[in-house]
């Protein structure tokens, strides 16, 4: 689905990326874990080009998104018109639920496909009222962000990006800003979705979700994929490389 090549990353002369290869699987949860500061973030904002790499490449289903590095130079960067369109078929959830204070929630997830999707309002709606049954919000459409909890908030972030019917879902640390009361609403709807065949790259600190969700647990440390692995063989056992180890010890 996804196909990370060799991918590079410099924010001036600081490398934050270094020359990361990796697949995502149709169907696959991949949990990218790691340090505060490895490249987690970076990694996931390349994947959709709200980043652009310097090295490597990102197919998504085969087409590249953003440039060949292979001489050619950053302005054969695809239109704008084609990324927006690559951008729709990748739903993107962030540690900051970034919804609308003015609109409600079911305006919340509607906005997109009315203004991005070209929808009338009233097929929007029904799309949009679709997208928070399967968060389990119906019964909260009409509520502005102000008054809906944290979870709430981010489960209608992840109807809105639900709503476009992306075939990959790339999350944030959805569950850093939330108190810790609301962390398990938001992972169980993360685990209805992998559950429905839903493709998904989580960066995470949540360990549970990664051992008992992921098919496969990335680690990234300065930059570097340090492995890629079923979680079995990071959580079940102790893990072979140091830098993992370290890591992982902090959490127990
Ligand atoms: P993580 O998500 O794993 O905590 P990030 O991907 O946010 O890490 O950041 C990786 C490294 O790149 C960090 O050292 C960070 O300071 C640096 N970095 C991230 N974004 C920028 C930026 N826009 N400008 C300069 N440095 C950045
Ligand atoms: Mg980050």
């Amino acid at each position: 689905m996804i196909q990370v090549r060799n991918m590079s990353k410099y924010f001036d002369e600081f490398e934050a990326l270094r020359d990361v290869t990796l697949d995502v699987h149709r169907s696959e949860v991949l949990c990218l874990i790691g340090p505060s500061g490895s490249g987690k973030s970076t990694l996931l904002r390349c994947l959709n080009f709200l980043e652009a790499y310097d090295g490597g490449e990102v197919l998504l289903e085969g087409e590249l998104i953003g440039w060949k590095s292979a001489g050619a130079s950053p302005r054969k960067a695809l239109s704008g018109e084609a990324l927006r369109r690559q951008r729709q078929h990748i739903g993107m959830v962030f540690q900051q639920f970034n919804l609308w204070p003015h609109l409600t929630a079911l305006e919340n997830v509607a906005e997109a496909l009315i203004h991005v999707k070209g929808l009338g309002k009233k097929q929007a709606h029904e799309k949009a009222r679709a997208a928070l049954a399967k968060v389990n919000l119906s019964d909260k459409e009409k509520n502005y962000p102000a008054n809906l909890s944290g979870g709430q908030q981010q489960r209608v972030a992840i109807a809105r990006a639900i709503a476009m019917e992306p075939s990959v879902m790339l999350f944030d640390e959805p569950t850093s800003a939330l108190d810790p009361e609301l962390v398990g609403e938001v992972l169980s709807v993360m685990k209805e979705m992998a559950n429905e065949g839903m493709t998904m790259v989580v960066v995470t600190h949540e360990m549970g979700f990664a051992a008992h969700v992921a098919d496969r647990v990335a680690f990234l440390d300065s930059g570097r994929l340090v492995t890629c692995v079923p979680p079995a063989e990071i959580f079940g056992q102790v893990p072979e490389d140091p830098r993992v180890r370290a890591f992982l010890q902090t959490y127990r």
